[in-house]
């Protein structure tokens, strides 16, 4: 049933869907996403890699890449494919302003961190955004995020890290992106313990990596990546 909130937040948002266009259906609606659409984010199948969460393993363990070159994080889980309504959501969560999308697809994250099994985290750290992508949104999603679930979990977000402006990191070659090293996230506040470190999306894992050795140096016991998505097959680190 719809509570007094969600009955308010219906007549002040939008009646349309934000991801499919239809007319939003009272009951099972969230965030201005209809029913029909939530119903199609589906969770990547089981098995996944119990290191970098990739469905591309064949049976328990971790995946190839995995195995040839481990990653630097303890594990990485993300919800599911970064495709069809699941890319959809995240791309209007991002873009158009609709940051009401954080708590759902925060749900989802707890849901991946639920399935993964992993022990319970001392801090939550966002992936940063350069200020000035920052200032021209208006927010950064992955920090929204990173809130949400941290109300969840009921451990505490902390800004350990900043991020450099592309204009100061080295180099534009492919080789130099992929190469994106913590210095591009210089540290900002130490962090002690386990680390859920969140973003939206995982492609390479290049960033992930980077915030990971940043947030190990910043005094982290153990970095943990969760993401509400992830690229179907992901170019691996080199
Ligand atoms: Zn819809
Ligand atoms: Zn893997």
């Amino acid at each position: 049933m719809a509570t007094l909130a969600e009955a308010l937040a219906q007549t002040l948002l939008p009646s349309t869907c934000a991801i499919c266009g239809m007319v939003l259906p009272w009951r099972g609606s969230r965030a201005g996403v209809c029913p029909t659409c939530w119903g199609g984010v589906v969770p990547h199948p089981a098995p996944v890699c119990p290191a970098c969460g990739s469905p591309e393993v064949e049976a328990d363990g971790p995946c190839l890449g995995c195995r040839t070159t481990p990653p630097p994080w303890r594990a990485a889980a993300s919800f599911g494919a970064y495709d069809g309504v699941l890319r959809e959501l995240v791309l209007v969560f991002k873009s158009r302003g609709r940051d009401e999308l954080a708590a759902p697809l925060a749900e989802l994250l707890l849901a991946t961190w639920r399935r993964a099994g992993w022990p319970r985290p001392d801090e939550v750290v966002a992936v940063p955004m350069t200020w000035t992508r920052r200032l021209r949104r208006g927010y950064n999603q992955a920090e929204l995020l990173a809130h949400s679930l941290s109300r969840e979990l009921g451990v505490p977000v902390v800004r350990a890290l900043r991020r450099r402006g592309r204009g100061s990191q080295v180099g534009s070659a492919r080789s130099d992106r992929l190469r994106l090293s913590a210095t591009a996230f210089p540290v900002r506040r130490a962090v002690a313990g386990r680390v859920v470190l969140v973003d939206d999306v995982l492609t390479t894992g290049a960033t992930a990596a980077a915030c990971t050795g940043a947030l190990m140096r910043a005094g982290a016991a153990g970095v943990h990546v969760l993401t509400i998505a992830r690229t179907p097959r992901p170019g691996r680190i080199p």
